[in-house]
């Protein structure tokens, strides 16, 4: 028979890493929401042309990785490969982007790449977005959100920033940044023959060595952003400074998606990880006035949620989560087992109870339980039901010991020294 098989680059997350997920993502979320971030789900399916308006038809998104099809209606639909279009797009639709400024979201993206690790066809991102503040300090603001968001997670990954300027610096600049990779261009491999034509800020992103070379003596981008941009960048730098965050000034960081003016960052994780970018962002001030017509200044970050577990080897440290396992010797005292399930159920939220229901040789569950991790066994026996009281056995130590159920909770609390 056919076994079937994922989608090559989609992956299960299965409840090992789905736990660690959800707790990674409750930490984002409570940092944000510390923020004033407010949660906004917007379709997975979009119109096509959002993406190639807002995010550009030179970029490696547009021009290759979006998964893309014609509907019954003939209309050119997409399926999300980043959420910032979307955002934009939800809040000028609903008449928000004057009362709501400053969104999370979370959920998973699409985009045709080639998978390899930290690389995945459906990859899942928690993203904010701040509009319309233009000042540098809402720069300083949602770079301290994510300092606040690595600080619960216990990790330090390096910040490293850039101006690009607005568009007419960065046109400026790219006509001399043609002017002088041209004459290399034969050194050049065909994707960086292609990214010349079409979107030649991305050649500063090559990790291709000869490059790297020639990209030393190139013009850089800071000496060709306005004094506007130069003083926000300033400005910023220095507010940063002054707040003790640490960071690393990169000429050559530029960020893929055309939407992108003045401020741009990244956060690097220091793992020997070949995806280390576990989260990117910057200003994007005219994405609005691209869309709707009337100009909105807005900014924003998103975090690769896969990469970011990698990176922490999360795992669930609340250590007052216990897990317990009931086994029943006989069927006939299913029911007694059920209340003394529930009875630990009650103790206290963090702790997990599930039964065995095979009633066999109590060596076999005790192998099952051993199997599921579990912290303690509750052995319910022919006698122990008779004299209401139970085995409970400790899988770490191997200690057993016969209690009533009225000592149970007692019992528990001291064993564990569990305190709420
Ligand atoms: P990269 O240069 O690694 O392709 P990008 O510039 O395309 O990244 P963004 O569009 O800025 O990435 O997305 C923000 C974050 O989402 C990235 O920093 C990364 O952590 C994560 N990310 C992007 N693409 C993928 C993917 N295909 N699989 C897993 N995570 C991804
Ligand atoms: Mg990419």
């Amino acid at each position: 028979m056919k076994k079937y098989q994922s989608v090559r680059g989609m992956r299960d997350i299965l409840p090992n890493e789905s736990k660690a997920f959800r707790s990674l993502e409750d930490k984002l979320i409570s940092s944000a929401s510390q923020y004033g971030f407010q949660e906004i789900k917007t379709p997975i399916l979009e119109d096509t042309n959002l993406f190639i308006k807002s995010i550009g038809g030179g970029t490696d998104i547009v021009e290759k990785e979006m998964y893309s099809f014609i509907d019954s209606k003939n209309n050119s639909i997409s399926m999300r490969p980043e959420g910032t279009a979307s955002c934009a797009r939800a809040l000028i639709e609903n008449g928000l982007n004057d009362t709501i400024n400053k969104i999370w979201y979370s959920g998973p993206f699409f985009r045709h790449e080639r998978p390899q690790k930290g690389r995945y066809r459906q990859f899942h991102q928690f993203g904010i977005e701040f509009i319309g503040v233009e000042n540098f300090e809402a720069d300083f603001e949602i770079i301290s959100l994510a300092n606040n968001m690595w600080r619960n997670l216990n990790i330090n990954p390096t910040l490293t920033i850039n101006s690009i300027g607005d568009s007419d610096d960065r046109k400026k600049y790219i006509n001399v940044l043609v002017e002088y990779l041209k004459k290399y261009e034969n050194s050049f491999n065909e994707n960086e023959k292609n990214k010349l034509k079409l979107n030649p800020l991305r050649i500063l992103d090559t990790k291709n060595i000869k490059t790297l070379e020639i990209l030393e003596q190139a013009p850089k981008i800071s000496e060709y952003i306005s004094k506007e941009s130069k003083t926000h960048f300033e400005n910023l730098l220095r507010l940063l400074g002054d707040n003790n965050i640490e960071y690393i000034k990169e000429e050559k960081l530029v960020r893929g998606l055309d939407y992108y003016n003045r401020t741009v960052f990244e956060y690097i994780d220091d793992s020997d990880n070949t995806q280390n970018t576990i989260c990117a962002g910057g200003r994007y001030d005219f994405l609005f006035e691209n869309l709707c017509d009337k100009k909105l200044p807005a900014l924003g970050f998103a975090i690769g949620i896969e990469r970011l577990i990698e990176y922490t080897k999360y795992e669930e440290k609340d250590d007052r989560i216990k897990s317990f396992y009931i086994i029943t010797l006989s069927e006939k005292d299913h029911l007694y087992s059920l209340n003394i399930a529930n009875l630990i159920r009650n103790i206290s939220k963090k702790f997990i109870v599930s039964s065995s229901y095979s009633y066999k040789n109590i060596k076999s569950q005790l192998k099952k339980a051993d199997k599921l991790s579990s912290d303690y066994c509750v052995i319910i026996g022919q006698e122990e039901s008779k004299n209401n009281t139970c085995q409970i056995k400790n899988m770490n130590s191997g200690d057993q010991k016969n209690i009533g159920i009225d000592a149970i909770e007692q019992y528990i609390r001291n064993e564990i020294c569990f305190k709420e």
